[in-house]
């Protein structure tokens, strides 16, 4: 059995649903996909719905099709790819707070010099726990653990 739709094959959005048996959908009175979720696609960020076949499958509208175990795979890389960019901008934040205490401390403007002062260390504290949970979730999954 074709799981295209017989009636618009290069057009139709809902071809996981349709059926000969489906009555014709009316202009504007789109059919569902399948049971909403609250999930997104990992590639266009769109809604994800769970297909009504037999298997658990997830597509969004442009027409990306997940298993179960390839959504959670790309749920994890994207949060690392997440935490990787908030720890370079922490790194970053840092070497910038640093860079403008001692700029505000040589012209003597004290107060200026402490508030970068603090934005440092709270950047360089942050990035410490992120960095050591990355290395530490590094060593696990080279070492299988
Ligand atoms: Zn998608």
């Amino acid at each position: 059995m074709s799981r295209r739709c017989r009636r618009r094959p290069t057009l139709c959005a809902w071809r996981w649903t349709c059926s000969s048996t489906t009555p014709a959908p009316v202009s504007g009175d789109t059919p569902p996909l399948g049971t909403a979720t609250n999930l997104t696609c990992p590639e266009c960020h769109g809604s994800l719905v769970e297909m009504p076949a037999g298997s658990t499958r997830y597509r969004c509208l442009v027409g990306h099709a997940w298993t179960p175990d390839a959504l959670l795979d790309a749920y994890g890389g994207g949060l690392e790819s997440a935490m990787w960019t908030a720890l370079r901008t922490l790194d970053e934040k840092a070497a910038l707070s640093r860079h403008m205490a001692a700029r505000s401390h040589d012209v003597g403007r004290v107060l200026m010099a402490d508030r970068y002062a603090n934005q440092e260390e709270e950047a360089l504290v942050a990035a410490d726990v992120l960095r050591k949970y990355l290395l530490r979730r590094g060593m696990r999954e080279e070492t299988g653990a």
